[in-house]
């Protein structure tokens, strides 16, 4: 089945997360597990770890379909080594906060050449980041996130993706997220179920399903491989519901994290109750 949700807040702390997802209807949420601003932030105490798992529990949302978000500062393809440390530092602080939470998945952006180095150099830095930080944690996904491509930002084509998971030693802990606001200003097209069909059979040949984690449901305000990345809610942007129908029926996307980061979060409820809507209404074709 389909798990889809939004990216929560935390206000009061993160074991509020759960609450929050299914005050709106939601079988799946994101969160940042600190402030997505800082580069420090307090360990959680006992009481909110005990307290987010169970919380977790009675709202009846698996671990698994729980997608963190790392900080927006995080740069694992910096090409100084001394800003390159501070990221990685700052992602294995992510990682172990997903432990701490029982959450198997952690997502973050893969990185940004800064025009200092190739595009190639830079994946490979993040791959030895990621390596860096699975060696000293136990069981956490890294979970690549695929890009607009603004700025020098990797990411924003599925070679990038599949170069990083090439040069990760644990393949059983690497996986990718696909947003569909990025991919599409990225340049993949997802108007029409014969542009999905090939966008998804490109991300097949070059990644494969077998490493998709969790996707992120967005339209895109600006055009087709703009490579701007500005969110707009489900339907009303340049992608548009023909895509979300197209994801919602198909079983690729089952039993992964599917969250909403789209710009008006006060209809967030209808825009799941939409999109579960687009699965099962009848075909009129
Ligand atoms: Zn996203
Ligand atoms: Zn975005």
């Amino acid at each position: 089945m389909k798990r889809i949700g939004a990216h929560v807040k935390t206000v009061g702390g993160v074991d509020k997360a759960p609450h929050n997802a299914r005050a709106i209807g939601a079988k799946a949420f994101a969160l940042f597990t600190k402030n997505q601003r800082q580069w420090q932030a307090k360990p959680y105490t006992k009481e909110t770890i005990t307290a987010f798992k169970a919380n977790l529990e009675e709202v009846g949302i698996a671990p698994e379909h729980v997608l963190p978000h790392d900080s927006y500062l995080i740069n694992l393809g910096h090409p100084e080594s001394e800003a390159r440390e501070k990221s990685c530092l700052a992602f294995l602080d992510e990682m172990q906060r997903c432990e701490q939470l029982g959450l198997p998945l952690l997502n973050f952006h893969p990185g940004s050449h800064l025009r200092k180095i190739s595009e190639e150099e830079c994946l490979s830095l993040v791959a030895e980041s990621i390596n860096w930080a699975l060696d000293r944690t136990e069981s956490v996904i890294a979970v690549i996130e695929n890009t607009a491509g603004q700025g020098s930002n990797l990411g924003y084509r599925f070679e990038h993706l599949a170069a990083i998971i090439d040069q990760v030693e644990d393949k059983s802990r690497v996986g990718v997220c696909l947003d569909t606001c990025h991919t599409f200003t990225a340049g993949y097209d997802l108007r029409t179920p014969e542009a999905c069909d090939t966008t998804f059979a490109e991300f097949e040949r070059l990644v494969g399903f077998k490493y998709l984690r969790g996707m992120h449901l967005n339209d895109s305000k600006p055009d087709l491989g703009s490579r701007v990345d500005r969110h707009h809610s489900i339907g009303q942007g340049k992608i548009g519901l023909e895509a979300f129908r197209y994801i919602m029926r198909d079983p690729r996307f089952d039993e992964i994290p599917m969250v909403l980061e789209t710009i008006d979060d006060t209809i967030w409820p209808e825009e799941i109750e939409l999109l579960y809507s687009l699965e099962h209404e009848t075909e009129t074709a």
